[in-house]
């Protein structure tokens, strides 16, 4: 982006963002989704690093909170009360608690303190011998507003603490879901538009200026720090100090949770995200605060947020958008997959225009129909999926979608096999999006590594009728090459120059190139290493297809269907006669040290990739798993090492560090 597009887009979303942001703190009400603000704010701080030339310190990126009303005393804070950071995974946490550990330099395993992140407003409570002398909102963390009288309203908070505590805590004042409906259902009634959600609804509740007001709305509270204490003990951990913030008579949430590994915090987020128990408050994520606070202290804070803590914001679980087209894509297998084309729709902080049916069964299940309104949802963090109609929003001339029985891409004629759920494409790699998709498998880096061979450029071939199976590839010349738009000499002789050098990649990646259903990389490999040459392994039965450690029946069922298909053995005898390598290098069943043996890789190395790990390890007959058991004979483990290295040790596996695998390595390679 140019400079000067970059400032009015700055210019733009900053002007935004006030807005939203004076409507959200200073109105209590939103025009749009927290989900959406986050998006809008992280555009802005994408440009302003990018274009450091226009930071701004009043940008909204800097600040935190909102304005403070005039309708209330104001309260400085001698100490800034600040906001959070946010992560949006585990892999995120992971990545924080690694850098948390390297600052610190200890060595012992950080221990987290894991909260609910209540969805309400920051209050800041001073006693006094043990008696509430004020109560203040956060405003815009320097200053914020007296809403003493109010906070007096809410029965939760107690006037007078069980033990004479002088100090400052923090916690957040929240609606319970409960209450707000109520509340909205009364508003309702009385002719009065409905609140948008219970934070705004708290907000508005606290903020008012007759606290008989705020008395009636039946706010609550949890309190979760102690930001200063002046008389009464000194705490040392964020764990002691709920347990003591209970014990003196402030409300706590109860689903906190001590941390003693990443594990568990994995497990925390997993119980909250997926499986949250019935609450009677919202909340909006998680907070992981470092339990000791002598090192919370030792971390200090930016300007805007502690480095100690992190929230970790849910993504929002559902969006509504409408289906503009539902097509029908043919994968390399011949697959038909149903997909909605959606008008673009933010979820969990990305901007979503596909989202997947899967198959004819759940498209009828779900019965979705183009101009439908639908909820969807993102599985397993990367495709999207329509999870429900909202049938009251559907068009009147919305008619039920008719599966095509021939194939869209061929006109060939489409078959479900009994016991499956997908339709396929009956015509192989004759089907030119089948030849599509296999072609971009077969040249991937994974597989022949034939760099150039994009899917820009497999379209070309394929269109003009250069290549109609996969063996033409080694079939083309440059000139043919130069005849075809887009193709310079210099372009056109690399290509062919790269086709010609991947002749000889292993067996291996000849056979994943292939695409046999069930084989993926590590698949092929077995089965090169086993068989040696392509022409045992095509002769396989499946008997002895099983007998290789690790493939199954239906991976052996679907390689013997593979290479009984005769279309299949001629682009194999294809290749073998244009010279393709049909031999896995060392593969001859002299025994090798590490035959039987399974390790597992976990974090990174720093002297090699993973795969380049992977690979020696294999090359001395061992087999690499991805995950821990007992079976496993080590744990290799590198930096920022994770869940698999806790397991290890919770099953007594050996683990051996980056330093001692090289050793250990060398000591393999001396005996082999
Ligand atoms: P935040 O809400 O992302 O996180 C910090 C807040 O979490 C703290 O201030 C605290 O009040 C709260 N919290 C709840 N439980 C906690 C716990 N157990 N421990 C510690 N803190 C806890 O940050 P923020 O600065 O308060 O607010 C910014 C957010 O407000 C944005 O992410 C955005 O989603 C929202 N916002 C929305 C709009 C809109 O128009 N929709 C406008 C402005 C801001």
């Amino acid at each position: 982006m140019e400079p000067e597009a970059a400032k009015q887009r700055i210019d733009a979303l900053r002007e935004l963002l006030n807005r939203y942001s004076h409507q959200y703190y200073a109105e209590n009400a939103s025009e749009v989704t927290d989900a959406e603000y986050d998006q809008l704010t992280q555009e802005l701080r994408n440009l302003e690093a990018q274009f450091p030339q226009f930071s701004d310190p009043s940008s909204p990126t800097e600040r935190v909170g909102g304005e403070v009303s005039a309708d209330f005393r104001v309260v400085r804070f001698e100490q800034p009360v600040l906001s959070l950071g946010n992560l949006h995974s585990f892999g995120e946490f992971e990545d924080y608690a690694a850098r948390i550990s390297q600052m610190l330099a200890v060595e012992s395993t950080l221990e987290w303190t894991a909260e609910l992140k209540i969805d309400g407003l920051s209050i800041i409570l001073d006693y006094e011998s043990g008696r509430l002398t004020r109560a203040a909102t956060r405003g815009d963390g320097w200053v914020g507003e007296d809403v003493t009288a109010n906070v007096r309203e809410i029965s939760v908070i107690a006037n007078v603490l069980k033990e004479p505590i002088t100090g400052q805590f923090r916690g957040e004042v929240y609606m319970p879901r409960s209450r707000f409906q109520q509340l909205n259902d009364m508003r309702l009634k009385s002719g009065l538009t409905p609140l948008a959600n219970p934070r705004n609804a708290a907000a508005g509740s606290l903020r008012q200026l007759d606290p008989q007001v705020t008395r009636e709305r039946g706010l609550r509270a949890f309190i979760y720090q102690i930001r200063e204490i002046r008389l009464g003990p000194q705490i040392g951990r964020q764990s002691e100090v709920l347990a003591a913030l209970d014990s003196w008579g402030l409300p706590v949430e109860s689903h906190w949770h001590k941390c003693q590994s990443v594990a568990e915090v994995r497990d925390y987020i997993d119980r909250f995200q997926n499986q949250r128990p019935p609450l009677d408050f919202d909340i909006d994520g998680l907070v992981f605060k470092l339990d000791r606070i002598d090192w919370q202290k030792r971390l200090g804070a930016t300007h805007k947020t502690p480095r100690w803590a992190m929230a970790y914001k849910f993504p929002p679980e559902e969006a509504l958008t409408r289906v503009r087209n539902i097509v029908i894509s043919v994968g390399r297998t011949g697959t038909l997959t149903p997909t909605a084309e959606l008008e673009p729709v933010i979820l969990a902080g990305t901007r979503v225009s596909r989202a997947s049916l899967h198959n004819e069964d759940i498209l009828r299940q779900l019965d979705v129909r183009i101009g439908d309104s639908v909820f969807v949802r993102k599985a397993g963090e990367i495709i999207p999926e329509v999870v429900r109609v909202e049938k009251t929003l559907r068009p009147k001339d919305a008619v039920p979608f008719v599966f095509p029985s021939e194939c869209p891409a061929c006109g060939a004629p489409v078959v479900r096999s009994p016991g499956e759920a997908a339709h396929r494409c009956t015509a192989g790699l004759s089907c030119p999006a089948q030849l599509r998709e296999s072609l971009i498998h077969f040249t991937s880096r994974d597989a022949m590594d034939i760099e150039g061979m994009g899917e820009k450029t497999v379209d070309l071939l394929i269109e003009s009728g250069l290549v109609r199976s996969v063996s033409d590839i080694y079939r083309m010349n440059s000139g043919q090459l130069l005849a075809l738009p887009r193709f310079a000499e210099v372009s056109a002789d690399n290509l062919i120059e790269r086709i010609a050098a991947s002749k000889r990649q292993p067996l291996s990646r000849l056979v994943y190139g292939l695409g046999i259903r069930f084989v993926g990389e590590r698949g092929a490999e077995t089965l090169a290493a086993h068989f040696g040459t392509m022409e045992a392994l095509v002769n396989a039965s499946a008997d002895q297809l099983t007998q290789v450690t690790d493939v199954g029946p239906r991976t052996a069922e679907s390689v013997r269907q593979f290479f009984e298909a005769p279309l299949n053995r001629q682009v194999i005898n294809e290749l073998s006669e244009l010279g393709v390598n049909m031999t896995e290098p060392g593969a001859s069943r002299a025994p090798k040290p590490l035959d039987g043996k399974t390790y597992v890789l976990t974090g990174t190395l720093s002297t090699m990739t993973r795969k380049e790990a992977e690979e020696r390890l294999t090359l001395l007959g061992a087999r690499v798993a991805s995950s821990v058991s007992s079976n496993t004979d080590a744990v290799i483990y590198g930096e920022k090492a994770g869940s698999k290295l806790d397991k290890a040790q919770r099953l007594g596996v050996p683990r051996m560090d980056e330093q001692e695998f090289l050793d250990w390595l060398a000591k393999q390679v001396e005996g082999f």
